[in-house]
């Protein structure tokens, strides 16, 4: 079966169509500037040149016909028609306590993830148009949602209730969720491969270091705890998110600077992280190259990230009877070999050692601890894709 996996954010949206029969991915794209000026799609099929067309995109439907289009089109696209598609998965980042797992969308699952809008407004909305979008151009193909928070329904109370007022709870779900959780599921399915373990008995803490970056507890395959909450924003500072915080800080800065709830959460999500501490760059090559050239700040932004990385393992370890792993992922867990090797340098007093050859990696499936090491610490390159793929696949079959 041919699997459409989509991934719609409110300006841009992301596709890989994969062949399920040996989970090759035949093309993948990305459109930009949706209903801004400017907008385009840069589209490859495997083994054809990159094709990269600007046209003016309205909306999310105007980018999946252009999606469709380049997918069928018959110099550059991957299948002869559309039907040779079976079916589409669709990453949707709330599914707040709705649900636990993917599945097939129908009107009652729509409505359930129209009715999350409240507490994701900025995230539910273009996957709500990517869905609508798909059942008009594909209305024959069956659709999967693939939450983002879905893995993280298994964690306890004590994990997911902030020491807020118990109603704020009841009546507004204010609660943690947690997100990434289709990396995490993935990193630990695969973790437990790489262990020759079930993946219902591996203990593990799940790196997620990017642009946003998570961490989580597994216990038994399933998410115990994890550093986002209520919303992408709490835990490790990020990019450009500030991560934990005094909230104390909020009000008190608001006041200060004039600034409405909607301009400090700007702040707090795009102007904070690395990039506000630094106040040079939100990527961590950037940072790198800047510390190692002797910018103090970019130094600090860095140090920074990497004590809240151990902060965060350190934590997990009390919650843990134990761990079979400490997992890497995502564009810094997997290609930077520095920040690697000084988040586990510090874990020496749990046994953990990096072996600095075997560390030498970047973008591969790895053990990167020493013989030695009480734990073993490993490098996964995480595919959301392909996780949504074969959900969707599965579901679709059943
Ligand atoms: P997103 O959260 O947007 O999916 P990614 O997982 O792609 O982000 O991670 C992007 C981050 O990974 C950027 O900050 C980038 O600098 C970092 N990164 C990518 N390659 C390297 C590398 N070789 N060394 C250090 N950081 C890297």
């Amino acid at each position: 079966m041919k699997i459409l996996v989509i991934n719609c954010g409110s300006s841009s949206l992301k596709y890989q169509l994969i062949d399920m029969e040996n989970e090759d991915v035949l093309a993948k794209g990305l459109v930009e500037r949706i209903g801004i000026e400017g907008s385009r799609i840069k589209h490859e099929t495997t083994g054809k040149d990159k094709k990269v067309i600007e046209t003016p995109m309205q909306d999310h439907k105007k980018a999946l016909e252009l999606v469709m289009d380049s997918l069928t089109n018959e110099e550059y696209g991957a299948i002869a028609s559309l039907d040779e598609i079976g079916a589409v998965g669709h990453r949707v980042v709330h599914g707040g306590e709705d649900f636990a797992d993917s599945v097939i969308i129908d009107e009652k699952v729509l409505k359930a993830i129209e009715d999350n809008v409240e507490i994701a407004p900025l995230h539910n909305p273009p996957n709500i148009m990517g869905i609508k979008a798909c059942e008009k151009l594909l209305p024959n193909v069956k659709e999967v949602a693939v939450f983002d928070t879905a893995f993280h329904q298994t964690m306890p109370a004590k994990s997911y209730i902030y020491a807020l007022p118990y109603e704020y709870y009841e009546k507004y779900k204010v609660r943690r969720y947690g997100f990434h959780g289709t990396s995490h599921k993935y990193i630990t399915n695969r973790a437990a491969d790489m262990l020759g373990k079930d993946v219902n008995e591996v203990n593990l803490i799940t790196c997620h270091l990017g642009n946003g970056s998570s961490i989580c507890a597994v216990e038994n395959g399933k998410s115990k705890d994890t550093s986002m909450g209520f919303t992408p924003l709490e835990g490790l500072a990020m990019g450009t998110r500030s991560g934990d915080l005094d909230p104390a800080i909020l009000p008190f800065i608001m006041e200060k600077e004039n600034l409405d709830p909607e301009e400090i959460n700007n702040v707090i999500n795009k102007k904070s992280g690395v990039l506000g501490i630094s106040g040079i760059s939100s990527d961590f090559r950037d940072l790198e190259s800047a510390a190692e050239e002797g910018n103090e700040r970019a130094k600090l932004a860095l140090d920074i990230f990497e004590k809240r990385v151990r902060g965060y393992i350190g934590n997990y370890m009390t919650q843990l009877d134990h761990v079979d792993a400490i997992v890497f992922t995502a564009g810094v867990g997997e290609n930077s070999i520095e920040m690697r090797e000084s988040i586990c340098k510090d874990l020496k007093i749990f046994g953990i050692e990096v072996d600095k050859e075997r560390n030498n990696v970047r973008g591969e499936e790895k053990v990167i601890s020493s013989d030695n090491s009480k734990i073993k610490v490993l490098v996964i390159p995480t595919n959301e894709e392909l996780m949504i793929a074969r959900d969707t696949e599965e579901l679709v079959e059943k």
